[in-house]
């Protein structure tokens, strides 16, 4: 039976990138972040003071540049990364984990032929299956035959109340108030944008997860993802004729 393929999507906050390690873990699937791609390359245009008005710019760097995501080391994993972020070569795994990345990286993520570059880089890492890739658009455009698509939400105060969490375990002096303001632009950016907005693929199971933990959450989607497998299992089998 061939590995599924796992898209989540969903807005800042809503667990993804937790839960989504966990089911790959569980799974002994691979792990994709792919909003660290667009935090990223956001930090590298931030580096090089490119406008996220300049468009043609943007996709040269997006052209130029490299990105590589692994798994974090025992260490990081323990201060919370879900992974480990390579950007031509140096390690940005925190770097990229501000407000100030994250703000640009949506800004950027509004950009068209910015996120051809990424989307393409996305589906060449997952084409083998057997994949978890959590974000804004893998369920709609990313990988919209995915065999498994789960839309997780959460009430957004307790969204922005698990970021300022994760702010606050980092060290990072950040007041909540300033939290529930970032993640609330973000999240109507996101939603708003003329191109791959943040919507629900008309065939993705909506998870609302605000009185769930991450580990509920993962093992819910667990299920599913057995559950699919059967049933692709059985499609199969009768496809072929077997009694
Ligand atoms: O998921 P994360 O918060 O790290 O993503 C940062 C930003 O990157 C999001 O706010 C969103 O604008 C953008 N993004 C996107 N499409 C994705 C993943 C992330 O537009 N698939």
């Amino acid at each position: 039976m061939p590995k599924l393929t796992i898209a989540i999507d969903g807005p800042a906050g809503s667990g993804k990138s937790s839960v989504a390690r966990l089911v790959a873990q569980l799974l002994g699937y691979l792990y994709l972040d792919s909003g660290a791609m667009y935090r990223a390359l956001a930090l590298k245009a931030l580096q090089e003071s490119i406008a996220i008005e300049d468009q043609e710019q943007l996709v040269k760097l997006a052209k130029n540049t490299h990105i590589e995501l692994q798994s974090p080391t025992a260490e990081q994993e323990r201060s919370g990364a879900k992974n480990r972020v390579f950007l031509d070569g140096w390690e940005v795994t925190q770097a990229i984990r501000t407000a100030e990345v994250a703000q640009a990286a949506s800004r950027l993520a509004t950009v068209g032929p910015v996120r051809e570059v990424l989307v393409a880089e996305q589906q060449r890492a997952g084409a083998g299956g057997g994949v978890v890739m959590e974000g804004r658009d893998i369920g709609t455009v990313v990988f919209p035959k995915a065999e498994l698509k789960i839309f997780l939400e959460a009430a957004p105060q307790v969204r922005a109340e698990r970021r300022w969490k994760e702010h606050q375990e980092k060290g990072d002096k950040i007041a909540l108030a300033e939290v529930v303001i970032e993640v609330q632009e973000r999240d109507l950016r996101d939603r708003e944008r003329k191109v791959s907005p943040l919507v629900r693929a008309g065939d993705a199971v909506l998870v609302d997860n605000t009185a769930m933990d991450i580990e509920e959450t993962a093992r819910l989607v667990v299920m599913l993802a057995r559950e699919r497998d059967r049933e692709l299992a059985k499609t199969l089998s009768e496809a072929r004729g077997d009694a």
